[in-house]
């Protein structure tokens, strides 16, 4: 799906234009049970076609100079999206800061979409005119104080948006990343994987990206695609350095990968970090395998295994479902055990469950723990049915969505667990009402 960097100096508006954009489309994640924190990619939907907004204002650095700020945000658009909006605004008119951005934008080979925010009004529609001048052809108007002119913005996305031909050809390969914190050995591992597993079929250079992903043929005939998490091979520029475009980075390889591993360091042990994108992916709904690395650093006179798996058990507690696996790129330990938990995984993210046998699930289920009340009035469960798969997605039909508890979420989460195979893979539930 196509990816959209919103451009612009400060005071355009583009955080008011991001949420137009994304619209209501943020309830679906909501609906999540999990964590919500910070999106930097959120996804949204125009005229049934879906497209990711990267919010490159969550990246900003403090204490830059403004111009340094917003080069970086350019640059970050250059390199991640698809079709950069560059937004100016028709309050201010066209300003210096508009038309550097403008320069800096004339490298890219990718679209450019002009739009004009803060046109509120006729008067200032014909101020729009003046921004022909930027040299990114017809600007649009828009105002998301009125939340105006964003259909005509997003047809014109739509039709510049490249046509993926993975999207169309039905790309079966099971696609992961390895994700963590610099120096965990992200790198070891993608070269051990390709040396273990010695058939490199090819590279795909990335044709509207710069990430270079690998495809291969596991020992069992499966086919891999090995997603290029770190843009590790680009370096020199400063914002490389910065945590929170390492971040970025990694979020969109999960954004791309059916399942992420992530990779903890068995010499340092788990961080902050480690936390906040292993988070990303879970509400992602991506499958997750925890990698611990370097585990022939380790010594393991006493019962290290069993210390490092309660410890991974205790700071990832809503990460229960997926499998650990203890490795070493140096040595290649157990790393062939990695191709065939992923193959695993893949099949529990695309298993469907009969509606009869769910609700038989759901029925046991109700027998065992009755429904929460409140004020009196009992959760009334009518019906389960998976909607989708990768990841399993179940929407259950109940009475009344404020008496579903998170707990009792949980529960029926437990109990589909139980029933069916569903290792290394959050499940989407979502409640809806029937009257
Ligand atoms: P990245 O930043 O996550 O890609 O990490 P690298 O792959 O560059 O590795 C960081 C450092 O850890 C390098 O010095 C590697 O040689 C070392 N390293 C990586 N994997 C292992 C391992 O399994 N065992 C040991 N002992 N060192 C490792």
């Amino acid at each position: 799906i196509p990816t959209i960097a919103l451009v612009g100096r400060p005071n355009v508006g583009k955080s008011t234009v991001f949420n137009r954009l994304i619209g209501e489309r943020i309830s679906i994640v909501a609906d999540f049970p999990g964590v919500t924190r910070d999106r930097i990619y959120s996804t949204g939907e125009w005229l049934g076609k879906e497209f990711r907004l990267i919010d490159t204002g969550g990246i900003e650095m403090t204490n830059e100079p403004l111009m340094d700020q917003v080069r970086f945000q350019a640059e970050i658009a250059m390199d991640e999206a698809d079709i950069i909006i560059f937004l100016v605004s028709a309050q201010e008119g066209l300003t210096d800061a508009d038309e550097e951005i403008g320069h800096m934008l004339h490298r890219t080979k990718k679209p450019v979409i002009l739009a004009v925010n803060k046109t509120d009004n006729p008067e200032q529609r014909q101020e729009i005119y003046d921004f022909y001048a930027l040299g990114h052809g017809e600007p649009y108007p828009v105002s998301g104080a009125h939340g105006t002119g964003f259909g005509d913005l997003l047809d014109e996305v739509m039709v510049q948006a490249p046509s993926d031909s993975s999207d169309t050809e039905e790309d079966t390969s099971i696609k992961f990343s390895f994700i963590g914190r610099p120096n965990v050995g992200k790198s070891s591992l993608v070269n051990s994987i390709l040396k273990e597993e010695r058939v490199i079929v090819s590279n795909i250079e990335g044709t509207t990206r710069e990430a270079v992903d690998t495809k291969f043929t596991s020992q069992s005939g499966r086919e891999f695609t090995m997603i290029d998490t770190a843009g590790i091979r680009k370096r020199g520029k400063v914002y490389e350095h910065t945590e929170k475009y390492s971040v970025l980075r990694a979020m969109s390889a999960i954004e791309r990968s059916d399942i992420v591993c992530m990779v903890i360091d068995a010499e340092t042990g788990i961080r902050e970090q480690d936390k906040r994108v292993a988070g990303y992916a879970y509400d992602a709904g991506k499958g997750i395998v925890i990698v611990v690395n370097k585990w022939d650093a380790v010594d393991k006179s006493d019962n290290k295994f069993e210390e490092f798996t309660k410890d991974i058990r205790a700071e990832f507690q809503y990460l229960s479902f997926a499998p650990i696996l203890f490795v070493s790129a140096k040595t290649g330990q157990r790393l062939n055990k990695l191709p065939e938990l992923l193959e695993m995984i893949y099949d529990n993210r695309h298993r469907r469950v009969q509606s009869s046998v769910l609700n038989d699930v759901v029925s046991d289920a109700v027998a065992m723990n009755p429904t929460p009340t409140d004020k009196g009035r009992r959760l009334k469960i009518y019906y389960m049915t998976q909607v989708a798969v990768n990841p399993p997605t179940f929407v259950v039909f109940v009475n009344d969505v404020e008496l579903m508890h998170f707990s009792y979420e949980r529960f029926l989460e437990n109990q589909l667990r139980n029933a069916f195979y569903f290792e290394g893979t959050p499940l989407k539930l979502i409640v809806r009402e029937r009257k």
